[in-house]
């Protein structure tokens, strides 16, 4: 933004660019430049500065950019749910609070994974190769990946990104990677703080009525490979 203030008062600032602006500031009311009206300009690109201010312009001036993350499409995507998309997203950064992660902040902490008591949590054992998450995602996916069928979290990142399937079956295998995660996540919490534990059985139900009940709702979006989603999901189960 620019903003050229005729009557300003100078401050010193601790950051040393504050400094300079004033200095930029001072050097424009020197040179002659306030015989106008002052104006605020928003800076859209190089040397280019306007009056409307624009959330879009403004975040591409001020974020650092990065390589795009392949995977990231195989997390958010078009009707996906929100809160699964991002814990979704946190689990594959590596950034939840497994019993590894606890450990590493105190020793004391019981780092073992709250479902099979036997191995340190970690995300990758966690989702899904713990004996009790295999069950939940193999009751889910099975049926699309038949002979492909994985619980290694790198393979899985990779299939839900990649363009093997058909729109439709990458669809509910996105949808059901996103709500299985949340709900092992969930599941792993409510564990961790006595709630009753829930069999891995009950937990597919429950992960399979979440998905029937989306699915339900996306049918009406227009979208043709979403009208035949709960028809395969039906078939396959
Ligand atoms: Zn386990």
């Amino acid at each position: 933004m620019v903003d050229v203030i005729s009557n300003h008062q100078r401050w010193r600032h601790r950051q040393s660019i504050f400094n300079d602006i004033e200095d930029e500031i001072d050097r424009l009311h020197v040179g002659g430049l306030d015989d106008k009206d002052d104006v605020k300009l928003w800076k859209w690109g190089e040397g280019k500065f306007v009056s409307k201010f624009s959330s879009k312009k403004t975040w591409q001036h001020v974020r650092s950019e990065h390589q795009t993350c392949a995977w990231s499409q195989g997390i958010w995507f078009p009707q996906s749910t929100p809160k699964y998309s991002f814990i979704l997203w946190i689990a594959r950064r590596n950034r939840l609070q497994t019993g590894d992660k606890m450990q590493a902040w105190n020793v004391s902490v019981n780092a073992e994974c709250v479902m099979c008591q036997g191995v340190q949590e970690t995300c990758q054992h966690l989702f899904f190769q713990c004996p009790y998450s295999t069950e939940v995602w193999e009751s889910l996916v099975k049926g699309f990946f038949r002979d492909d069928f994985t619980t290694d979290w790198d393979d899985i990142g990779e299939m839900v990104y990649g363009r093997s399937y058909p729109p439709t079956e990458m669809f509910l295998i996105r949808y059901s990677l996103q709500v299985a995660v949340h709900s092992i996540w969930r599941e792993r919490n409510g564990r961790r703080h006595g709630e009753e534990p829930k069999a891995a059985a009950i937990l597919s139900k429950l992960i399979d009525k979440t998905i029937r009940f989306h699915l339900l709702a996306v049918k009406a979006t227009g979208h043709a490979y979403l009208e035949r989603s709960l028809r395969i999901w039906f078939g396959i189960r």
